[in-house]
């Protein structure tokens, strides 16, 4: 147990920024940190030992599924891309090769893996009384169009569905718009920085032009700082630019992991993974924040599946589950369950979490009082700076 504990100073002392020296060892020899080109790295090896978890590297481009991955750490060589416990997740900086070893930046470790190998250690996990639930889009902005409905209707019809069943739970919910209107971004932020011990789960469906057979999941959390986002294509000096992080990171990744294998464990959909962007929403919250993507309404089997009002309440319920295991971070202070624990739940007893409509509360009247009648009025239209900052998804990575 001692060790355990010593681990854990350790890990700390690595999240801590401290300047480490060329190639440092730290008691215990618990970390080597490696430099290259400036930046700190740790070995396949060592982050293996660290967790003492059996991990595997790839070659680039071998195609990684829940069904194919065999350790509970898989890295792809070269890439960002990685699968911890059986979900897809990317890293902030590509897996390196150096002298034969397998190289991870230590930003990876300590705001990637960490968080998402370990959710039940992280400071505060699973506090949550309020959750803010923000449907995309709205009003004037439809969001995605499909031939069968438009993304700002399908994301309030989840988060409605989504409501009687967090409050089923003991928890409080506020969704940031309750009906076809558009709320400014900043406007659903504040909603949830006002509300007690709160977590804000933005709710959408994805759209691209580049690939019309694009489907799956995928979740977003605010990229940590000094560290690209998952859409950045090439590294550049400003990947490593200091722009603010967010001081509830590590409870942000939690809440993805709890919320996508809950996903992934009930929904058969191909895994996009576990992603970071600097969207408005997850820039201006204050508490831990996440933007789900659920499924793509420009493939033609998907949008049909998302215009479906019980997949949407199968979604819903997925969502809510995994919400569940969040706060059950606090509680039992174990690891949250992994896409494959649901699969084999989910075999043996098909949940069916769908709602009536005339079960759905009525609007919660705090969260006007909260932000004020006249910040719902919908401007007349798009001007250049609320363009800026609308909440498009990422673009497609592989
Ligand atoms: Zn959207």
């Amino acid at each position: 147990m001692i060790g355990t504990v010593r681990c854990w100073l350790n890990l700390a002392l690595l999240t801590g920024g401290i300047a480490l020296a060329q190639t440092t060892t730290f008691a215990g020899d618990d970390w080597h940190v490696i430099k290259v080109s400036g930046h700190d790295y740790l070995t396949v090896e060592n982050i293996s030992r660290f967790y003492g978890l059996p991990t595997g590297v790839v070659a680039q481009g071998e195609k990684m599924r829940f069904e194919t991955v065999k350790n509970p750490l898989e890295f792809v060589s070269g890439s960002r891309e990685a699968m911890i416990n059986g979900a897809r997740s990317w890293l902030c900086f590509p897996l390196i090769e150096q002298d034969g070893k397998y190289l991870v930046s230590r930003t990876d470790v300590a705001k990637t893996i960490e968080p998402l190998v370990r959710p039940q250690r992280v400071s505060n996990v699973g506090d949550v009384q309020t959750v803010v639930l923000d449907p995309g889009h709205g009003g004037y902005d439809k969001g995605q169009v499909s031939r069968y409905g438009n993304e700002k209707d399908f994301a309030l019809d989840v988060a409605r569905k989504l409501r009687p069943l967090l409050q089923a739970k003991g928890l409080r919910v506020i969704l940031t718009r309750e009906g076809d209107y558009f709320v400014p971004l900043e406007v659903r932020a504040k909603i949830a920085n006002a509300a007690r011990n709160s977590i804000f789960v933005s709710i959408h469906f994805n759209a691209t032009s580049d690939n019309p057979d694009a489907t799956g999941f995928e979740i977003f959390s605010f990229t940590p700082r000094g560290a690209p986002s998952t859409s950045d294509t090439a590294l550049t000096s400003t990947s490593y630019s200091m722009q603010p992080g967010s001081a509830v990171d590590a409870q942000s990744m939690a809440l993805s992991a709890c919320i996508y294998h809950s996903l992934l464990g009930h929904i058969p959909e191909y895994d996009r993974g576990i992603k970071r962007a600097r969207f408005a929403v997850l820039r201006l919250t204050k508490v831990p924040a996440v933007l789900i993507e659920g499924g793509f309404l420009t493939e033609r089997g998907e949008c049909k599946l998302i215009a479906n009002k019980d997949w949407r309440g199968k979604l819903a319920g997925a969502i809510g589950m995994g919400i569940e295991n969040y706060r059950m971070l606090a509680v039992k202070k174990q690891p949250p369950m992994l896409v494959a624990d649901y699969r084999k739940q989910t075999k043996s007893a098909p949940v069916d979490p769908i709602i009536q409509d005339g079960q759905q509360k009525e609007a919660d009247s705090s969260l006007i009082n909260l932000v004020g009648k006249s910040k719902f009025v919908a401007p007349e239209k798009t001007s250049p700076a609320s363009r800026e900052s609308s909440l498009e998804s990422a673009p497609i990575v592989p």
